[in-house]
Order: C-alpha cells, then sequence, then structure tokens
C-alpha cells in the first residue's frame, strides 16, 4: 500500500463567497474540505493523506489533525499540487492520487477503481460528458465540438508518482489539472467513467439545500441487578443495568425511532424484532444500519436533542462521554448534540429507580 492522497485547498474561490473560504463552508453538515479529509482516511488506502493550504490556522483544532500532514500551499493550483510531489518525495511514493477540496461527494469505490487500475496505467483520470452543448473559440472562430467526444475530467485522479513528478518539474505553463500535464506531453492517460454527482462546488448555488424533515424517538426499559448499563453506546457503572432483547440502550434506541421517524421508515422493531439474531445485540450496531441507509438516500443528520429522564446516575456526571460517543457513532459535531437530565421528583417506576427512559427529537435534511 505504497499509496499517498494529496487534496488541494488552497484556492482562493473568488466565485464563491467574499468572507468564507469555499473549503471551510458548510455543506451536510462538515466543511466541505473534511468530506475529502474524512472519506479518505475511513478508506484505510493510503499512507499519507497531504491537505495543501494557505490557511494554516484553520486546522489548529481539527480533531483529525494528528492523522494528515498539513503543508502551506502556492499562488496557483498547480504550484500547490508541485509543492506536495516535492514534499512527499522523501518518502517515495509509488502511486499518488491528487484532488480538489471544492470536490466533496467522490465515492470511496471510485479511490479503489484509481488505485487497481494504476496496476497496469500511470495515469488513470474520472471524466463526464457535457451535458450542454459546447463551443471552442479560437483567433475570433467559433467552433462547435462534438459534445460526445468533449471529456470534462474530475478528481481524484491518479498517478504514478515518479511520472507526475517528473512532468511536474519540468512543467512550465499554469494547469487547471494533472491530466492536462499528461495530455501535453503525449502520454497515455487511462480515462474512465465519473459519477454526475462528483459536481465541483464553485459557486454557492451549487449548494442545494432541500427539505428538512423532524423525527421523534421514545424509549423505556426496566432496570434489573446484574445487568451492566449501556447509555449512549457506552457503559456506565451503576447498580443495575436495563433489561431488554438487546443491551437495552435507550439513548440509541430513541435515536434509532427518531431517525425512522424523520425519514418515515416505521420504528425500530420493524427492522430489529425480538428474535433469536439479535438476542443480545449491542445497540451501536442497530443503529450503525440506520445511519448507513441515511447516507444512501443522501439525508444527513442536522440536530439531535436528547432527554434523558431518571433519577440516577446523574446526568451531569456522564454528559461530555455519552455525547463523545454518541459523536463517534453518528459522525456528527459535537455541537449538534445536546443531552438533558431529567429526574421525575421520585414518582413513579423510574423514580424509584426501576426504569429509566429516553425521548429524542432529530432533524434531518435531504440533500440533491
Ligand atoms: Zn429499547
Amino acid at each position: 500500500m505504497n499509496n499517498y492522497f494529496v487534496i488541494l485547498a488552497a484556492g482562493k474561490s473568488k466565485r464563491f463567497h467574499k468572507n468564507i473560504d469555499k473549503q471551510f463552508y458548510n455543506y451536510k453538515n462538515k466543511e466541505i474540505i473534511d468530506h475529502s479529509i474524512e472519506k479518505s482516511l475511513n478508506s484505510k488506502l493510503f499512507k499519507k493523506i497531504v491537505v495543501v493550504t494557505n490557511n494554516l490556522n484553520h486546522f489548529k483544532n481539527k480533531k483529525y489533525l494528528k492523522s494528515i500532514n498539513i503543508i502551506k500551499g502556492g499562488k496557483e493550483r498547480s504550484d500547490s499540487s508541485l509543492k506536495a510531489l516535492k514534499y512527499l518525495k522523501k518518502f517515495k511514493p509509488k502511486n499518488i492520487l491528487i484532488h480538489d477540496a471544492a470536490r466533496p461527494d467522490f465515492s470511496i469505490k471510485l479511490l479503489k477503481k484509481l488505485i487497481a487500475l494504476l496496476k497496469s496505467n500511470k495515469a488513470v483520470v474520472p471524466f463526464i460528458n457535457s451535458r450542454d452543448s459546447i463551443k471552442y473559440k479560437t483567433n475570433n472562430e467559433i467552433f462547435n465540438l462534438n459534445r460526445e467526444k468533449a471529456f470534462l475530467t474530475q478528481t481524484p485522479q491518479a498517478f504514478r508518482y515518479k511520472e507526475l513528478y517528473q512532468l511536474s518539474i519540468s512543467q512550465k505553463n499554469k494547469i487547471t489539472d494533472e491530466a492536462t500535464l499528461f495530455v501535453n506531453n503525449n502520454k497515455k492517460v487511462k480515462f474512465i467513467k465519473g459519477n454526475n454527482d462528483n459536481i465541483k462546488i464553485t459557486y454557492k448555488t451549487d449548494i442545494k439545500l432541500n427539505k428538512t424533515y423532524f423525527g421523534i424517538g421514545f424509549d423505556i426499559h426496566r432496570l434489573i441487578k446484574n445487568k451492566k448499563l449501556y447509555l449512549g453506546g457506552i457503559k456506565i457503572p451503576f447498580h443495575s443495568g436495563l433489561k431488554g432483547h438487546s443491551d437495552g440502550d435507550v439513548i440509541l434506541h430513541a435515536i434509532i425511532d427518531s431517525i425512522l421517524g424523520a425519514t418515515r421508515r416505521n420504528d425500530i422493531g420493524t427492522y430489529f424484532p425480538n428474535t433469536k439474531k439479535f438476542k443480545n445485540i449491542r445497540s451501536p450496531k442497530m443503529l450503525k444500519p440506520i445511519l448507513d441507509n441515511l447516507d444512501k438516500s443522501n439525508l444527513s443528520i442536522n440536530n439531535i436533542d436528547i432527554n434523558l429522564i431518571c433519577e440516577q446516575p446523574k446526568v451531569s456526571k456522564y454528559r461530555n462521554k455519552i455525547i463523545n460517543s454518541i459523536s463517534n457513532l453518528t459522525g456528527l459535531n459535537k455541537d449538534l448534540i445536546n443531552l438533558k437530565g431529567k429526574t421525575v421528583e421520585k414518582l413513579g417506576l423510574i423514580g424509584k429507580e426501576k426504569a429509566i427512559a429516553c425521548e429524542v427529537i432529530v432533524s434531518v435534511t435531504k440533500y440533491d
């Protein structure tokens, strides 16, 4: 696995917004650049991930800071790309993928395909055909281009490092992608079909918001002795645990039901009936397929608000741990998760510490 991933994020993005750098703008509840960083980390395909930026300060408090390398960019895109290539030279990379941070919607499947094709090619570049008719102007004359034969190239683009490095250091003109280098030097490029969803965000209007939905979830489980207590995916020291077919995690169950509510997909029992298959299942395992489904449907969570209703344990003591855990499980920023503790004035079963209940409201947005 001698693969390296370079994310170019040093652009000024003048066409986008006058105050905020495009790559740091919020898209699907993450900064645009975070989509590329997290996806490349999750793919586990790369020895190093290098981010090229002119705003080093911005990355100071990022949770993934230790897993990536951040270097200062150049004036133009091609300067930044060359800086990354020079920086990586000492690691003797075999394969290198160059990607524009402005394309947050590429897939891990595409990364795998690009790397696989590098076994028999020196350059692999995804493209799509234009939906619009294209004209080409030269010396004041205008020509029609055959749309079928016009390639719109996308990123990530994959190369053998050695070849790309050689071409880059001898390049004089400013280029807008690395495929250009290969084409200009009559080197073979393997073009593969890209994906129309892998758009380059250029204008603010490229980010289309669709509809937002709310969902509500409620759950209650009986407390019994000799069982571990799980809340929000973590073990909490307590004299009893929650009785259930699963681990009885009321918080995660209420979150699951709220998501199913927002997406109009019935309830938790539909997906996890009380059958042998799900006996003693841990709740994070139940949450996972529900979240995968959200992702597949282009839905993403905006925020989660939780009421945990119990006399003991004290929520304030475990609030941060539980929120951290939910943040890890959902990929949602901690600031977008709220957990409130609510006692019931020692009334009823919950008041006598015989049960714990939880209610959740979630909001999700569908993106196009
Ligand atoms: Zn439950």
